[in-house]
């Protein structure tokens, strides 16, 4: 609801989540002074591979304490996008991953994706791609990948091309997240230098319940393994929808809070450990 102030009333407006203009301006002003701070954290998940349920890799995902409140991303993240502030904050989220790649590394046996969700936004900074380049080069061993949601649309800018291209060549990869949600024609998958797609959450949602959502996903995973890329199937939840994917699990990886939660690096590295041990197990008994 909004309501036009006459002469004299104090203008009031809000919106349509029910915050008003004065909270949403305290909103923006306590995100830059923690940005200024330094203050966000991020929360890892787990990426699990469908056939041996192994961790291949982690999605970074920011976290927001606001006076020991934590903050929804969908609520300071399109904040954030709002008040110009998003390039800072993935700037700083880029960072930070790249500094705890240090111990992932030590931490995993194998190839390992690290991904860092990023706004088209920031592919329109010049100064990104060089961002990338350090982030890499101090990765080494890990596989940084940079997802960019369909859900904004994707930009097929020559600029933006020119530097996803860039991108890739300086040996980070690219993931289109939130795949099947979005409102670009998927022509887009032909011209852009893509390497993953993750299935949006919505896509497995009915999967245990309905054959036609099933079938529906197994021709997007079968869409994406044709293309040549990786696909990752988002918002696994119950037991029956993994048992539906089974199927078609080799190659296919998974993520969702039946499989593991956003965590701490800290707690991420004990996971990481247990999850070596298992799979060490596992050859062995082989
Ligand atoms: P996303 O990139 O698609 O990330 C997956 C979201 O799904 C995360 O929400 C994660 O916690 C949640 N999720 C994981 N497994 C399940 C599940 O089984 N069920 C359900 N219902 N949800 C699950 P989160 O952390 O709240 O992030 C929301 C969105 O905010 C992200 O969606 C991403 O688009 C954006 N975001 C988060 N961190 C960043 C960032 O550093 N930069 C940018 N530009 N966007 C970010
Ligand atoms: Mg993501
Ligand atoms: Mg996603
Ligand atoms: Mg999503």
């Amino acid at each position: 609801a909004s309501k036009v102030a006459g002469k004299g009333e104090v203008e009031e407006y809000v919106d349509t989540m029910g915050r008003s203009r004065l909270e949403r301006l305290e909103l923006v002003d306590d995100l830059r002074r923690a940005l200024d701070r330094a203050e966000l954290d991020i929360a890892y998940q787990p990426i699990v591979a469908v056939d041996t349920g192994r961790i291949v890799g982690v999605e970074a995902l920011a976290r927001w304490r606001r006076g020991g409140v934590a903050v929804p991303p969908d609520l300071f993240i399109p904040t954030a996008e709002d008040a110009g502030l998003i390039v800072e904050l993935g700037e700083q989220v880029l960072a930070t991953a790249t500094t705890d790649a240090r111990a992932l590394r030590a931490a995993v046996d194998g190839p390992f994706l690290l991904a860092v969700n990023i706004s088209a936004r920031q592919l329109r900074e010049p100064t990104f791609v060089d961002s990338v380049r350090r982030a890499v080069s101090a990765m080494r061993g890990i596989t940084l990948v940079l997802e960019v949601t369909e859900r904004q649309g994707i930009d097929l800018d020559p600029r933006v091309l020119a530097t996803m291209e860039a991108i890739c060549a300086a040996g980070a990869e690219i993931a289109i997240d939130d795949f099947g949600v979005g409102f670009s024609s998927i022509s887009y998958l032909h011209d852009l230098p893509v390497q993953h797609i993750k299935a949006d959450a919505t896509l497995a949602q009915d999967i245990d319940t309905d054959e036609r959502a099933l079938a529906l996903l197994r021709s997007v995973i079968a869409m994406g393994r044709t293309l040549g890329f990786g696909v990752v199937v988002e918002g696994i939840e119950r037991e029956s929808q993994l048992a539906a994917l089974a199927a078609d699990g080799d190659d296919l990886l998974a993520q969702g809070f039946l499989l593991h939660r956003p965590m701490p690096v800290s707690e991420l590295l004990v996971v990481l450990a247990t999850d070596r041990l298992a799979g060490t197990v596992a050859a062995e008994s082989a």
